[in-house]
């Protein structure tokens, strides 16, 4: 039996709080990224946003993907395939490393290319740690669009904060899923490592749209990746 309040589901009245603070977060990011010349949207949920970037799409088009959890989860590759959009992504099971990196050269000249980011700043900054650097290349310069997705459990306060999230959430979690053996794995946050196998290589701050991209910033009310 759950436990009511005042005849009211607790479970219920914790649900209503976290999306009522999900979303007032949300709008806060939206309005801070548009005045940093990003075209810049709420939606509440994963499929809202699926359903908004496969609009995009038309057949033939390059769309490629930086390797994301968050696009995994709204399950964005095969409502680009339906659309008949063609897909590049590196992160393809199976690839040679030559396919690989063909592949992530493919996706800085993508006609559409979708990643999403690993914080996103009360102050409309999108921060990334990457490895090869192959996407925040792209989300830096190339593509002819650029769409991020982002969970609100990604929004936080400010660029420091930013990478302490980096540190202690994004990194851990992705060496974890990647099955690195680096020490982050152990500790579960990060201890500034210097293996070979470090993933944590380029920090990029996007501070404003880049200059004659085409940028959009879809923040979702919605847990999406880490
Ligand atoms: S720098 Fe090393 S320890 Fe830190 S998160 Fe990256 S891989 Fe893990």
């Amino acid at each position: 039996m759950l436990p009511k309040i005042d005849g009211v589901c607790f479970t219920d009245t914790m649900n209503a709080v976290e999306t009522w603070h999900a979303e007032a977060l949300a709008t806060r990011a939206v309005e801070a990224l548009k005045k940093n010349g990003f075209e810049a949207i709420y939606l509440p949920t994963g499929k809202d946003a699926a359903d908004w970037i496969e609009r995009l799409v038309s057949p033939g088009m390059v769309v490629g993907i930086g390797g994301s959890t968050s696009l995994r989860e709204i399950g964005i590759k095969d409502r680009v395939a339906a659309r008949g959009g063609k897909i590049v992504d590196h992160s393809t099971p199976g690839l040679s490393p030559e396919e690989k990196m063909a592949t992530m050269r493919a996706e800085l000249t993508s006609d559409l290319f979708l990643s999403s980011s690993n914080a996103l700043t009360l102050t409309g900054e999108l921060f990334n740690v990457d490895a090869t650097g192959n996407r925040v290349a792209s989300l830096t310069f190339g593509p002819k669009k650029t769409v991020v997705v982002v969970g609100h459990n990604k929004i936080v306060a400010d660029v420091a904060e930013a990478e302490s999230r980096a540190r202690l959430v994004a990194s851990p979690m992705n060496n974890k899923r990647l099955a690195y053996k680096n020490p982050c794995v152990e500790t579960g946050v990060c201890v500034d490592c210097r293996q070979e196998t470090r993933i944590c290589r380029i920090y990029s701050v996007l501070r404003r749209r880049p200059m004659l991209s085409d940028f959009t910033v879809i923040v979702v009310g919605e847990r999406l990746g880490y």
